[in-house]
């Protein structure tokens, strides 16, 4: 599991550092606001959609740091994607990094996003590493604007 461990140091440290999809979006068709109140992780999620497929996604906001690479890594691994698609990876890293599956097993469809399944060894951190994906499901799904952790 040591290479899984450099991989987390490594791709939290660089999405932390340089977050890819870093920006405002205008005209987005979606604008979620996700918020995790034991953290204080607070994100807004933009995403343009065309014909049932992420086009275009970008987020903003503050956070930790595991809060901050996961949106980070998360816009990078949806975009582009269908909804479908979307969703079903937002399954995959759910049971991750609840240790429920095991990375290895999946680790070409998983790329970095395998490196959050460290996180399963702190509870407390779970949900900043899924407060993304929980604002990027609200934002596929439903029309809710606004999603907490809590
Ligand atoms: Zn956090």
């Amino acid at each position: 599991m040591t290479a899984l461990r450099e991989l987390y140091q490594e791709v939290i440290l660089d999405h932390n550092k340089s977050p890819r999809n870093y920006r405002r979006m205008e005209n987005a068709d979606r604008k979620v606001d996700g918020y995790n109140p034991l953290c204080g992780d607070h994100f807004t999620l933009f995403i343009k959609l065309k014909d049932g497929v992420i086009e275009d996604i970008s987020f903003e906001g503050a956070g930790c740091a595991i809060s901050k690479a996961s949106a980070s890594v998360m816009s990078s691994a949806v975009k582009g994607k269908s909804i479908q698609e979307a969703e079903e990876l937002f399954k995959k890293f759910h049971t991750l990094v609840r240790g429920e599956s095991d990375p290895m097993e999946d680790f070409e469809n998983l790329g970095k996003l395998a490196a959050f399944s460290g996180v399963s060894e702190y509870p407390a951190r779970v949900k900043c590493a899924t407060l993304a994906w929980h604002t990027l499901h609200s934002a596929l799904t439903s029309k809710e604007y606004r999603v907490s952790t809590e």
